[in-house]
């Protein structure tokens, strides 16, 4: 039964039998060769063999069953369609091979022209140009037979039994310096028969045995290279930088030639609906006349600008801007497209949704919405958090002069310039003089890890998107250029060359994270004017600006859709105020840690060595007023919208000196026969406070409850700072947040406390403070229904949550060997940067779950860096949280994936 099953199997699809929905079947390009089909448009008719074919015979190393029968079967139809007869020796049907994935992979994998051409078939292609030829005269048409035939042999010896191309561009160059010219189209016929002898030889050469003159075993060879190019090197390095799976395998179409090599009024091109660059509107494209497709894309001859069509061929011109629109007005968006024009026919040969911008992305999504042709739910579900991210960083601001020496891969935008430094130790030197720097090596290594934090930028020649540099430099927020290969760094000698120059140590480079390129010198930088917008500065309604417009229009489409409320990460009152014009609705992490730093550490200190009860009760009475004052500050900027407060976290020795200093400096004073009873003091209790893992250690609600009056101290500056702006005729929202609780003990013993001193600040003043904590210890996430009973609010730290829920220690691991994992594909993005849905993001579900359950109407919220990273938003909105709190910056951000959260899972949600 089995075996009937793989026979009935359908491997082989007609163009006319595809749909642009098939992309997972048929591939990209033959998905859409069969949409343009079936819209009757001019394609040269053909067939699509499938990707399940393609899985097949790479998991078993031979053909599938049935489909080479089903091939014999389509092949005959198309034969019979055309009038022709594959490789016919008198009048030969020729086709192409090309390969095509659900994901176009440009430059992947590549196609075969003119399959069919043998030593007799090129004669009949000769005799039948020349006879249908209006232009191409016999001598034309015999140039044209071996211009085909020998470019076969080139591909096919290429791609099919990988032949080194240079070998056939080296004989093709021979053969045009022979005729005292650089333009291919001066060789003659006689010229072209010779040169198919040299490609033939070549051919021998490098594979043993004669080019294959049976025009079906030529087929059959080429689909198969075609799936076995699926597992290129290339490609499976492109895939992995794109994070495209594996398994996918691509689709091969064989698709009847058409000729744009015959003479004048042939030629091929390519186009795109609108600029994909910035999204104008208008035509955009490349023609060469009298030349096969690959021609344009190899650079050969240099194409004209594709209006100049109209005067060449003005039916051709107006057919195909006729198509272009047709096609944009079907597909509803912007579209690429490649034609040939054989002897004044058109013939369209691929089209796709065309890749674009950031700025393109929301540039086309408003104009089409405009143009009727798609809604503003479409428009949103168009653009995404990522293109919105990177249109707010400062870009270069590039004219004639800049031009890129060398071009790597975007790993983490931004735009940075700086001297170049090759060793980490100098990155560090350098910026502790207050230099910019760029960080350039091959590859980083952990041990570069303090010179790529120094660094305002890093470049290294080799790696990906995942390669250690790549990863590490996301994780930091700091752009990064990876893999720019034409770059040839020699780190002994402090220098690096490019393009034929030599850059030394302090020479200035420039580095754009978004695009990968790198420029020799400083290019000016430019400030974001998606940014400006976001900060009031730039008026969509009064200016000229079409990308501003767009932005505007589908955020606050985005905002009257989402459900979850978007609240910011900040501990300062300016912060607070940025990202309020941000679009914050509030504050969902302050934390109080600052408030300890700088010239207060003495307060700390004195707290942390006092003995007595009364000198620690005078060390937090000086503090009090001081969190006072900050939190005043911060409700006032955030008048009217929720606080969360987080009581401190991290353990005190943190804000004692380095144990070392400390020794250092008591040995010095000793020395001098100082007095050192102090230093003595601080340097026994960091002895003694010392942790082998203070992530783990006394820290959050633990400090809480083991150093008297510190969470009260803070408790009455909250509630305090809050009455003030009450009586100043503010309105205060402040949330109090306990951080680290693992048991519900821990939060009753803070809460018991904390409620009597806030019923004796608050009084009748009408301020109402909640209390809450966060759920980032595995354990709290489990019993999240017993600790609901004593909090009004729950907010997820997902960083604690995933460095407890993996065992992962977060300073250390993404430096270790996160890019190890990567590569690996043990996760396909940083859970850091990422929730992990199935882990971590499980243990959300379940406290969300469970507390709500306990207490209805529980408040749930995010705090940590997952509440600005797109996939995670739409994670925290199917998990039903209220809100998401993320860095100012990354309030637009969250904005925008939280409305289009609600267009893509088809709800109507509004607030
Ligand atoms: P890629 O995916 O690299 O663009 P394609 O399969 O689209 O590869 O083909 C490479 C070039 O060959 C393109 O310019 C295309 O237009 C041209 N080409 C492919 N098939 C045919 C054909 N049947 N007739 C004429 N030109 C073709
Ligand atoms: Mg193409
Ligand atoms: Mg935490």
């Amino acid at each position: 039964m089995a075996a009937q099953e793989t026979v009935d199997h359908k491997y082989v699809y007609d163009f006319s039998e595809g749909n642009k929905d098939l992309k997972d079947l048929l591939g990209g390009k033959g998905a859409n060769l069969a949409e343009m089909t079936n819209l009757g448009l001019p394609v040269p008719p053909g067939f699509t063999i499938t990707t399940e074919a393609c899985q097949a015979y790479l998991a078993t190393g031979r053909e599938p069953d049935g489909l080479a029968g089903q091939i014999e079967k389509h092949l005959e139809s198309l034969e019979r369609a055309m009038g022709k007869r594959l490789g016919d020796p008198q009048d030969p049907l020729l086709v192409s091979v090309r390969s095509g994935a659900k994901f176009s992979m440009p430059g992947m994998m590549e196609t075969v022209l003119n399959v069919g051409l043998n030593d007799q078939s090129v004669q009949g292609l000769a005799r039948q140009a020349s006879g249908e030829g209006s232009q191409a005269a016999s001598g034309g048409a015999d140039r044209f037979a071996w211009d085909s035939y020998r470019r076969l042999i080139q591909m096919f010896g290429k791609t099919v039994c990988e032949v080194p191309g240079e070998e056939f561009e080296h004989a093709l160059d021979e053969a045009k310096n022979a005729k005292g010219t650089s333009n291919d189209l001066d060789l003659d016929a006689d010229d072209l028969r010779g040169l198919v002898d040299a490609y033939k030889k070549i051919f021998v050469k490098h594979t043993g045995r004669e080019f294959p003159q049976q025009p079906r075993e030529q087929l059959d060879l080429a689909i198969r290279a075609v799936f076995e190019s699926w597992n290129a090197e290339r490609a499976v390095l492109y895939r992995r930088q794109e994070r495209i799976p594996a398994d996918l395998g691509t689709a091969v179409n064989v698709v009847s030639m058409v000729f744009g090599n015959l003479g004048p009024d042939s030629g091929t091109g390519v186009a795109f609906t609108r600029d994909p660059g910035s999204g104008a509107q208008g035509i955009y494209g490349d023609y060469l006349a009298n030349a096969q497709g690959e021609d344009v894309v190899a650079g050969i001859r240099n194409t004209v600008p594709l209006q100049e069509l109209e005067q060449l061929d003005k039916s051709s011109y107006d057919e195909l801007l006729g198509i272009m629109a047709r096609l944009e007005e079907h597909y509803k968006d912007l579209c690429d497209i490649e034609f040939t024009i054989e002897r004044g026919k058109l013939w369209m040969l691929q089209t796709r949704v065309g890749k674009r911008t950031a700025a393109a992305a929301f540039v086309i999504a408003g104009q089409l919405v405009d143009e009727g042709l798609i809604d503003l739910d479409e428009a949103l579900h168009r653009v995404n958090g990522a293109q919105l991210a990177q249109l707010m960083f400062p870009r270069f601001q590039l004219d004639h002069e800049f031009e890129a020496v060398a071009k790597g891969i975007g790993a983490s935008p931004g735009a940075a310039s700086g001297k170049v430094v090759f060793t980490s130790a100098r990155a560090v030197e350098l910026a502790a003089e207050g230099e910019s720097v760029i960080l350039v090596r091959r590859e980083t290594n952990p041990d570069d890890l303090n010179g790529m934090i120094a660094a305002k930028g890093i470049l290294t020649s080799r790696g990906g998107k995942t390669s250690h540099a790549a990863v590490v430099a996301r994780g930091m927020g700091k752009t990064c250029v990876s893999g720019a290969d034409e770059i040839d760094v020699n780190v002994p000698a402090k220098r690096f060359t490019v393009a034929g120059q030599t850059v030394n140590e302090g020479d200035v480079v420039s580095i754009d994270g978004t695009t990968g390129k790198v420029y020799l010198g400083e290019v000016p930088v430019m400030p974001s004017e998606v940014v400006q917008y976001f900060e009031g500065s730039l008026d969509p309604e009064h200016i000229d600006n079409a990308l501003v417009r767009a932005v505007h229009r589908i955020m606050t489409h985005a905002d009257g859709k989402r459900r979850l409320a978007v609240r910011t990460n900040a501990d300062t009152g300016a912060d607070a105020a940025r990202a309020r014009r941000f679009g914050a609705e509030g504050i969902g992490l302050c934390r109080t840690e600052h408030m300890f730093l700088g010239d207060r550490r003495e307060l700390v200190e004195r707290l942390i060595l006092a003995r007595a009860e009364g000198e620690r009760e005078a060390a937090l009475a000086a503090l009090l007023p001081l969190q006072r004052a900050d939190f005043e500050e911060i409700f006032r900027e955030m008048d009217g919208l929720p606080v969360t407060v987080r009581l401190i976290d991290p353990p005190l020795h943190e804000f004692l000196p380095p144990l070392e200093q400390l020794a250092v400096n008591v040995a010095v004073a000793q020395e001098r026969g100082e007095d050192v009873a102090k230093e003595e003091a601080l340097l026994a209790a960091v002895r003694r406070m010392h942790e082998e893992n203070p992530m783990l250690g006394l820290r959050g609600v633990r400090l809480g409850l083991v150093i008297p009056g510190l969470f009260a101290m803070q408790v009455r500056a909250i509630a305090e700072a809050a009455v003030s702006c009450a009586r100043g005729g503010g309105v205060a929202k402040p949330e109090i947040m306990v951080p680290l609780v693992g048991a519900v003990q821990e939060l009753e013993t803070v809460r018991t406390e904390a409620e009597k001193i806030i019923a004796e600040v608050v009084g009748d003043s009408g301020v109402e403070v909640l209390i809450g904590t966060m759920i980032e210890v595995p354990r709290a996430a489990l019993t999240a229904g017993q600790i609901a009973e004593a909090a009004e609010f729950f907010s997820f730290g997902t960083n604690d949550l995933t460095q407890m829920g993996w065992g992962f220690s977060r300073d250390d691991v993404e430096g270790a060997f996160f890019w190890r994992y990567l590569e690996l594909g043990i996760f396909g993005i940083s859970p850091f940067e990422s929730i992990d849905r199935d882990g971590v993001g499980r243990l959300v579900r379940i406290a969300a779950e469970e507390g709500r359950a306990a207490r209805p109407g529980l408040k749930l919220g995010v705090c940590g860096e997952h509440g600005g990273d797109p996939d995670s938003v739409h994670f925290f909105h199917e998990v039903g949280l209220d809100y998401v709190s993320c860095s100012p910056f990354r309030v637009p951000v969250a904005r925008l994936e939280a409305g289009r959260a609600v267009v893509e899972t088809g709800g109507s949600d509004s607030r």
